[in-house]
């Protein structure tokens, strides 16, 4: 029998308000334990919640970003569990009536073949505190509460179990990170705790409908523990159903240390948080114009974006979604284009994504960190595209770029890097090596047309590789011919 992974991913995603949820505490990162707390966030007796108009817009924007029904009617609801780190012992949530629902993500797949992953719900909740432990390297023989993270507004996409392997539970991740990042509605770091996510697993029989029994993996703290995670669980449960027979429902705790997930408790049913209408809040009522309001108000999502890059630009499918991935980096192309002129665009492109990414990554700095502006990016394509520069040339004139934040044309006019283009001169360096290569000239006339090469070599080494060789070429020609 073989059998088929099925997985949903519960994603949470911190939105990008400056107060909570409904308090107006900071949401800064960082701060020291508890001194962005109040008597509402800390879960005081008596005291009322009043709702984050900008948690919703944002709430809104990521719905329409990913095609959901935005309800005009929506409630909060009391999701009742005991935890430390959770003072009134419930969370408010949405349970019934999110604020977004029956949306859809496109991904594509290892095949290049694109597949619609179904989203359940974005529904808007409040995050809780956290425990500390440990203070450094130094382990607790008790725990600390922080209420700062308290109350922080986060939004809960959940997809259908439409996912089938580990790589498209990835790309779902990547996909939805990017378009929650175009929106501006979260910084979506995994590091910084700003998402977050939990899989569920379950295995099932090639092209039986009904679902199997899951289990949902927690403490996925980065893309690569997603998948590594979903890969050791869909081992486990293909060996537990070869040999006993019956997965079991549970949460599990995925070890990032050993590789393994480790049963954490049996999983709770909805039921068992005995969620209710929120009392203490009224309904969330949008009106149509708020809503038309919000959808202008949306950036172009990458989808959209790639497609213009390759129709406007006459990019390959493979640049354009390279430049898309990020919005910033989309943006230091539109602007180099912009600086440079269309019919610059695709040598614009290339040396963005060999040489600008390949030095930002080897110093980890990010495309919005870049000392090159992209203005000066534009200007050294010009100039090399004019043959006012050699393509060696620029490679050099790029390295002082970035180190020195000057433009090209400075860089180039103080370094005499200009190309030699009078032909007098090169003339000149083509006589001299005609005459310091003999071989050559006759392995050239007598019709080995390569050997022309080593000539061309030898008067851009005379040039110090100033000559413009294409220019070199044509002169070594002539003079051969006659
Ligand atoms: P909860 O985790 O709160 O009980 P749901 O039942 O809504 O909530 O499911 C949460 C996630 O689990 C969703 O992403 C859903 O697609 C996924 N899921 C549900 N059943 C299965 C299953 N049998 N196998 C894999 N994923 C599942
Ligand atoms: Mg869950
Ligand atoms: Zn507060």
């Amino acid at each position: 029998m073989t059998l088929e992974p099925v997985i949903g991913l519960e994603v949470h995603v911190q939105l990008k308000t400056d107060s909570k949820l409904f308090c107006r505490c900071s949401t800064a990162f960082g701060a020291e334990p508890n001194s962005q707390i109040c008597p509402i966030c800390s879960g005081h007796p008596g005291v009322l919640p009043v709702l984050n108009r900008k948690a919703v817009e944002l709430l809104v924007k990521a719905g329409l970003g990913v095609g959901c029904e935005i309800a005009t009617h929506s409630i909060f609801a009391r999701k009742q569990y005991f935890y430390p780190d959770l003072p009134k012992a419930y969370q408010i949530s949405q349970s019934d009536l999110p604020l977004a629902r029956n949306g859809k993500l496109t991904i594509t797949t290892a095949d290049g073949k694109l597949k619609d992953i179904r989203i359940n719900r974005i529904h808007l909740e409040e995050d809780a505190g956290k425990l500390l432990h440990a203070i450094g390297a130094r382990e607790l023989d008790y725990s600390l509460v922080d209420l700062n993270r308290s109350s922080i507004p986060l939004a809960e996409c959940v997809s259908e179990p439409d996912l089938n392997s580990p790589e498209e539970a990835y790309t779902y991740l990547t996909t939805l990170k990017s378009i929650f990042q175009y929106l501006d509605i979260s910084d979506c770091d995994m590091e910084k705790g700003s998402l977050r996510c939990d899989a569920n697993v379950s295995l099932r029989p090639v092209g039986h409908k009904q679902l199997g029994t899951r289990a949902e993996i927690k403490n996925l703290n980065s893309f690569k523990a997603v998948k590594e995670s979903i890969l050791y669980e869909i081992k486990r449960q293909t060996e537990v159903l070869n040999t006993q027979g019956r997965v079991i429902q549970e949460t599990r705790l995925w070890d990032d240390q050993k590789g393994v997930t480790v049963s954490m408790r049996s999983k709770e049913e909805s039921h068992d948080y005995r969620y209710f209408p929120e009392p203490d809040l009224i309904p969330i009522q949008l009106t149509k114009e708020y809503l038309a309001d919000v959808r202008t108000s949306l950036p172009e999502l990458p989808d959209k974006k790639k497609v213009r890059f390759v129709t406007d630009y006459k990019l390959t499918e493979y640049d354009a979604s390279v430049l898309i991935a990020e919005r910033p980096l989309a943006n230091y192309f539109e602007l180099a284009v912009k600086a440079g002129g269309v019919a610059l665009a695709k040598p614009i492109c290339n040396w963005i994504t060999n040489e600008l990414l390949g030095i930002l990554n080897s110093c980890t700095r990010s495309i919005s960190q870049s000392p090159v502006s992209p203005e000066h990016l534009a200007e050294l394509v010009a100039l090399i595209q004019k043959r006012t520069i050699t393509g060696k040339a620029a490679k050099e004139v790029f390295v002082e770029m970035f180190e020195t934040l000057q433009s090209p044309s400075k860089i180039v006019d103080a370094r005499g890097l200009k190309t030699v283009g009078d032909t007098a001169t090169i003339e000149k360096w083509c006589e001299e090596a005609i005459a310091e290569m003999p071989k050559a000239v006759e392995e050239y006339k007598g019709g080995k047309e390569r050997a022309i090469g080593s000539i061309v070599g030898l008067v851009m080494k005379k040039s110090q590789g100033k000559a413009n060789p294409q220019l070199v070429n044509q002169i070594l020609q002539k003079i051969l011919s006659r």
